[in-house]
């Protein structure tokens, strides 16, 4: 008899349903995760409103997925440097890994790409490539990274936005030894820049928030923010005035932007950032036009760079970081759903749902 594999299914815009696949049939180059967690971000939210989805309707959403494998052929063991029970984590693209793009390490510009975690339609066999399923199917492809089976499920499901506090803090915005640095947004993104900042030596972090997001704040003060600011409100501070007060009017070395949908956060980055300084913008403003004076960056001969997801050596910098266990970062887990309840994690992490305490939020299909 056939093992069914019970999966999330995005059908249309807010709407998910569960439904059953067979179990593939793997063989010497593939292999099989059995899914424990995954962790969902602020484009889960865009996905699921249908903003990011459009023409792969139906698919098995979740983009964040950690596992430990439960079947795995020979030839992907060698190629892997894995073996049947370890944990891994997984990437989102599963490039071709044979173009120039790939050879050079740019697999995220990879053009041959057939397949994406989270992303690609249930009509492309063998079905299960989202991480809101039981399990997933390990394509010969795909970039995984093996991380301590012995943390916290929830904790190690958070390599992927630490990961991008890693990319976009540390690595496009070069932050330092001695650094300052400026987060526009307090949400898991904000969070990690601010801890692999602190953990590259920044001297100075300054991150942003909106009155609502007092208890991200906070928890950014916890894991090292020095100075923090509330942009909106009665009490409500401008950014730019406090950077200058606070570096004595010179403005940050690093400026980045992780703010979803605000246009201001961009302007003000700019704005905050010294003569020479960097900006990184990763905050999707979902095709919004942002009125920009480009003499500013000319004048301040700034370098502005587009954050474009988290890159492998990222990916284990951030598992390093997670595996040393020199941050709390149980702390920022806020909540746990099971495999039928992916609209209410991702609901509860876009502040829907009554309960707006999110910081980091996970579905685990063994949760009950
Ligand atoms: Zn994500
Ligand atoms: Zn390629």
């Amino acid at each position: 008899m056939v093992e069914m594999v019970r999966a999330a299914v995005q059908t249309g815009p807010r709407t998910i349903e569960m439904r059953e696949f067979p179990k593939p049939v793997t063989g010497a180059d593939d292999g099989l995760l059995r899914v424990e967690a995954n962790g969902i971000c602020g484009s889960d939210v865009e996905i699921y409103r249908g903003h990011m989805s459009s023409g792969r309707d139906p698919f098995i959403p979740g983009h964040e997925p950690l596992g430990v494998i439960a079947e795995l052929g020979d030839r992907a063991a060698e190629r892997w440097g894995v073996q049947v029970g370890d944990r891994v984590a997984l990437e989102v693209i599963v490039p071709c890994r044979a173009c120039d793009d790939c050879l050079a390490g740019a697999y995220q510009a990879c053009r041959f790409r057939k397949y994406g975690h989270g992303v690609t339609g249930i009509d492309v066999a063998p079905t299960l490539w989202g991480g809101f399923a039981e399990y997933l199917y390990l394509s010969p492809n795909t970039v995984l990274h093996k991380i301590d089976r012995s943390l916290p499920v929830e904790v190690a499901a958070m390599y992927n936005p630490l990961g991008a506090g890693v990319r976009w803090a540390v690595g496009l915005g070069e932050v330092g030894l001695g650094d300052t640095l400026l987060v526009l947004g307090a949400g898991q993104r904000g969070i990690s820049a601010v801890i692999a900042a602190k953990a590259a030596g920044a001297s100075t972090v300054i991150i942003t928030g909106l009155e609502s997001d007092g208890h991200k704040l906070e928890m950014a003060r916890e894991f090292g923010a020095d100075h923090t600011v509330v942009v909106d409100g009665d009490d409500g501070q401008d950014v730019v005035e406090v950077v200058r007060d606070l570096t004595g009017g010179r403005g940050v070395d690093v400026a980045l932007e992780v703010t979803p949908m605000a246009a201001r956060p961009v302007v003000d980055a700019l704005e905050a950032t010294r003569h020479g300084g960097r900006v990184v913008l990763a905050g999707l403003k979902g095709g919004r036009e942002i009125p920009l004076v480009t003499d500013r960056i000319i004048n301040r001969a700034l370098t502005v760079k587009g954050a474009f997801g988290v890159d492998a050596t990222a990916n284990e910098k951030a598992i390093a970081l997670i595996e040393s266990g020199r941050f709390p970062l149980e702390r920022l887990h806020t909540h746990t759903f099971g495999l039928d309840e992916v609209d209410a994690a991702i609901e509860t992490l876009a502040g829907e749902r009554p309960d707006t305490s999110a910081i980091h939020v996970s579905v685990h299909p063994d949760h009950r």
